[in-house]
């Protein structure tokens, strides 16, 4: 008698339940805001990506909706072929004007983006180095690209100084893999360290500056402007979908980079232009990082609140270092972090249990928006303080 080839799917999601790594969905209802419907219970949203709250802002809206009527609600095909607009060029140029690139290019995602961008770049005699904490995105593009891979540990500049003395003369080219904000962490790398590696050693330089866009530096440009490094030669890669609230990914860097994509990235090629509604209210989001520096004010007034306040309340919690609007606490268990992420939905506050394989220690994740508000900041810390 064969065994059903399909038996042991039952037998690996045993396994993940026992493990407490089992994931479900969970439905929220409404708009996206600092406060969120969520399973019919109306809580604070300390989850979200939606660092300026704009996911929800009617202007966004307006814009989709008026993209839609003008444009239909598909781009119908590649970029290549029958699915290229106005607009889609619109929202590269303004991508280039903010991060003050030659060029944009954007994908349908940040994790499509990083894929194709990196797998393009390098191959079979390449080397990556890559931080250990990088997303899920960069870790799949560098096994996609078959290069050899190697891993330094998370922001070791000096592990990575060694590395690049021991193995960069044995391959062609090198490429060195960073998030900018490391998503699960809430630090950031050290750029500027890294960019001097990179020109030193010949390499050239992949930032993901997802959590970073519309967040970090004095324009929203992300941590290239944080740290003062606008301008120089590298790749910088980001998403559309976190402070931008709409949905895509782009690679920004300089014309030759750009035009090298647009004809040997598959990811790009092979896959159909990003929706109408999606390119219009990332555009419009675009405008308003650069005209409404408020909002960004009112994020880190959030972020520097809250700090002070645990810091004053809970002395003894386990805060992982964190320079961005992602504060996290370290649990000694995937169980706990699974109790404690309940026991703050049970209180009205919305924040994750990050679990492994995702990290590799269980933590609570905590992201502020600008839209909270210093009450429910205070709430935040009040539940935290009688768990
Ligand atoms: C979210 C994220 C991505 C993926 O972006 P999407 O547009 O959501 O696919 C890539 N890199 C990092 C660091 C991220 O946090």
């Amino acid at each position: 008698m064969p065994t059903n080839p399909y038996a042991w799917l039952q037998k690996s999601l045993a396994t993940i339940h026992q493990a407490d790594w089992y994931r479900s969905v969970k439905t929220i209802h409404g708009l996206p805001g600092a406060t969120v419907d969520l399973e019919g219970q109306e809580v604070i949203n300390f989850a979200s990506n939606d660092y300026l709250g704009l996911a929800g802002d009617e202007r966004l809206i307006a814009a989709a909706v008026a993209a839609i009527q003008e444009y239909g609600t598909g781009s119908t095909g590649s970029r290549l072929l029958s699915g290229h607009r106005e607009l889609h060029r619109e929202l590269e140029r303004a991508i280039a004007a903010l991060k003050q690139t030659e060029d944009a290019i954007v994908f349908s995602s940040g994790y499509l983006a990083n894929l194709g961008a990196i797998a393009s770049l390098v191959g079979k005699r390449d080397l990556i180095l890559s931080d250990q904490y990088n997303h899920s995105s960069l870790k799949n593009g560098a096994i996609l690209s078959g290069a050899t891979v190697i891993e330094y540990p998370h922001c070791d500049v000096t592990q990575l100084t060694n590395l690049l003395i021991q193995q960069r003369q044995n391959y062609r080219r090198c490429l060195i893999l960073t998030d900018s904000v490391f998503s699960m962490d809430g630090d950031l790398c050290p750029l500027p360290t890294i960019l001097d590696l990179a020109d030193e050693f010949s390499c050239m330089l992949l930032v993901d500056e997802a959590h970073a866009t519309g967040v970090m530096g004095e324009t929203g440009a992300g941590c290239v402007e944080y740290f003062g490094c606008t301008g120089r030669e590298l790749i910088q890669i980001g998403t559309l979908s976190k402070a931008l609230g709409s949905l895509g990914g782009y690679v920004a860097g300089s014309a030759t980079l750009i035009d090298f994509l647009r004809n040997r990235t598959p990811s790009w090629i092979y896959t159909t232009g990003l929706s109408p509604a999606d390119t219009a209210a990332a555009l419009a989001a675009l405008k308003i990082v650069q005209q409404e520096p408020q909002r960004r004010t009112q994020l880190w007034n959030n972020v520097n609140y809250l700090k002070q306040l645990l810091k004053q309340e809970l002395p003894n919690l386990k805060l992982l270092p964190s320079q961005s609007p992602i504060l996290c606490f370290q649990l000694s268990t995937a169980t706990a972090a699974l109790q404690a992420g309940q026991q703050l939905k049970d209180a009205g506050i919305f924040a994750p249990a990050i679990r492994p394989p995702t990290v590799p220690t269980s933590r609570m994740r905590i992201s502020l928006m600008a839209t909270h508000q210093a009450a429910h900041i205070d709430k935040l810390v009040g539940v935290l303080r009688d768990l």
